[in-house]
């Protein structure tokens, strides 16, 4: 196979920079040492201090907090924590641009400034890649291919639905909710705010989002450009702040709506307190997706999906491939392609057009991983991590697969969110079925095999709201994307994610 006839790569450090060094199979000694490709960051502006964006207008709290980057812990910019007065401040500024300006724009010019918003995010993509590296850690090539340009394709997508809605849902009454708030995650804050804004406003609501505390620079971008876009003033409030912030925005009585990215710990603190109350709410949770490969799948391929769909964006990944299901006839021969795989990842600056691992978003998450591969490892799981040298300064995890898994080892039952895969195995499709679903989550899946009855017959026994054949980790704002079981519930994307923000009556 390709992989045995070509040489090892082996990551290794010196001088202050990632080598590979190969052995070819005669043993020639040579060294393949990869050029740096530092991403430039003199094009991006940051100020030194972001209020919030309440009305149109830039609004200074009375807390600020740091935020920095993960890679090397230097402070990048200080940001406003929204109290819970400047919570009430941001609602009712949407709350009277939904009443005075945008419930009476039409659809038509609705369409108009989100093609506007995507269109100025396209000019400034490079900034954005650069500056959601920076602030969160994922390597550049990720934050330039992935989440910069399928944010900005959310908001084309949507503004193409805007003067459409009544061809989406013919027959019915449909009607704006009103003011919506919108909390989002760290592992893909840019993207995140797209998945959310764009329907929203697609739809004639006006919003007050949250970003999360570790990330919440690119949002702060955002603003720039919607005010740029000329949106009118209060469409889009952008705020930042912790979990009270988020807390105030879900408990406002003015807020009517409530879209949720985060973990089920907070989804179900927020489902308790919207209990009695008549607000809509759509839950994007965690997730503990299981990827299947079977015996007749295209080996190599399956390896490069692993591979992306747990080390993507360092397993920040709500539906990571994180449980692989090898069936059993080809465990060894797939665990001995992925240990020669995890060789050649290069692990360091997000900033490097090389690098396929980056830091850690926060050194509380590295905890989280931390503590979760202790327990792994106390629990009698084989770990594998490939010998690679880690950068002095930041927050950095190895990329990491344990075999000798059993199901009811905290590893392969609890959200690890971190490169961390487990690998277990099955015999016959059905085992595959139970093992996959035995989870409390239900967000995504994927199946590697050549035959596709056999994944028509995967995909309607898995119990998850997406599920790849033969890839994984594919993302289109034309699809829908959510979960079932504590995974959440609501779809965000496709004509589904328009649903959610509209009343029908
Ligand atoms: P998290 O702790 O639940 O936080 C998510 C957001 O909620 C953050 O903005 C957070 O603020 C805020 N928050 C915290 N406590 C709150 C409260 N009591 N009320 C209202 N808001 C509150 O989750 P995370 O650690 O940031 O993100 C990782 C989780 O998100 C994982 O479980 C992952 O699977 C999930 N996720 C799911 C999807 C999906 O589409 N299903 C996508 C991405 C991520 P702070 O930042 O200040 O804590
Ligand atoms: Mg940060």
């Amino acid at each position: 196979m390709i992989f045995r006839e070509k040489s090892t790569a082996i990551l290794s450090r010196s001088n202050g920079s990632f080598n590979h060094s190969t052995q070819n199979p005669k043993k020639r000694n040579f060294v393949w040492e990869y050029a740096k490709s530092i991403e430039a960051k003199d094009h991006i502006h940051l100020k030194p201090s972001y209020d919030l964006f309440i009305g149109g207008k830039n609004v200074k709290s009375k807390k600020y907090f740091e935020t920095i980057n993960p890679a090397t812990e230097e402070k990048l910019a200080e940001v406003a924590v929204a109290s819970k007065s400047d919570v009430h401040r941001a609602v009712l500024a949407a709350e009277k641009a939904y009443n005075r300006v945008w419930s009476k724009t039409s659809p038509k010019e609705r369409a108009k400034y989100i093609f506007r918003i995507a269109r100025i995010m396209q000019e400034k993509a490079r900034e954005f890649a650069v500056i959601e590296s920076m602030d969160g850690g994922k390597p550049i090539k990720e934050s330039k291919l992935i989440d910069i340009p399928l944010a900005i394709a959310h908001f084309f997508y949507y503004a193409g639905w805007a003067d459409k809605l009544n061809l989406a849902f013919p027959n019915v009454n449909i009607s704006p909710i009103g003011v919506v708030g919108q909390i989002i995650p760290w592992n893909f804050p840019l993207l995140m705010a797209a998945w959310k804004i764009a329907p929203a406003l697609a739809c004639g609501n006006t919003v007050v989002i949250k970003s999360a505390e570790t990330t919440p620079l690119t949002l702060y971008k955002l603003a720039e450009v919607i005010k740029e876009a000329s949106l009118p003033d209060g469409v889009v409030n952008i705020i930042s702040g912790a979990g009270d912030t988020g807390e105030a925005i879900v408990n406002h009585p003015k807020v009517k709506k409530i879209a949720f990215t985060g973990s089920t710990e907070v989804g179900k603190l927020i489902m308790k307190s919207t209990a009695g109350t008549d607000k809509k709410i759509t839950l994007e949770l965690g997730g503990k997706a299981a990827n299947i490969i079977f015996e007749d799948a295209p080996i190599d391929q399956a390896v490069e999906g692993i591979i992306n769909g747990i080390y993507f964006n360092q397993g920040h990944v709500c539906c990571a491939g994180s449980r692989l299901y090898v069936q059993e006839s080809i465990k060894n021969e797939v665990v001995k392609k992925l240990k020669h795989r995890l060789k050649s990842l290069r692990v360091g600056n997000p900033l490097d057009k090389n690098t396929d691992v980056g830091a850690i978003n926060s050194k509380m998450q590295l905890k989280k991983i931390t503590e979760l591969v202790n327990s792994g490892i106390n629990e009698g799981c084989t770990l594998y991590q490939p010998e690679c040298s880690l950068p002095d300064k930041g927050y950095w995890f190895k990329p990491t697969f344990f075999t000798n898994v059993a199901q009811a080892n905290r590893i392969a039952q609890e959200e690890i969110f971190g490169p961390v895969l487990s690998v277990l195995t099955f015999r016959t499709p059905k085992e595959a079925i139970e093992k996959a679903n035995n989870t409390q989550y239900g967000l995504s899946a994927g199946i590697w095999s050549d035959k596709g009855s056999k994944i028509f017959k995967m995909v309607s026994s898995i119990k998850a709201g997406v599920i790849w054949s033969n890839t994984f980790n594919k993302f289109n704002p034309a699809s829908p994307f959510g979960g079932y079981k504590e995974s959440g519930f609501g779809r965000e994307g496709g004509k589904q994610g328009l649903k959610e923000y509209l009343n029908f009556n």
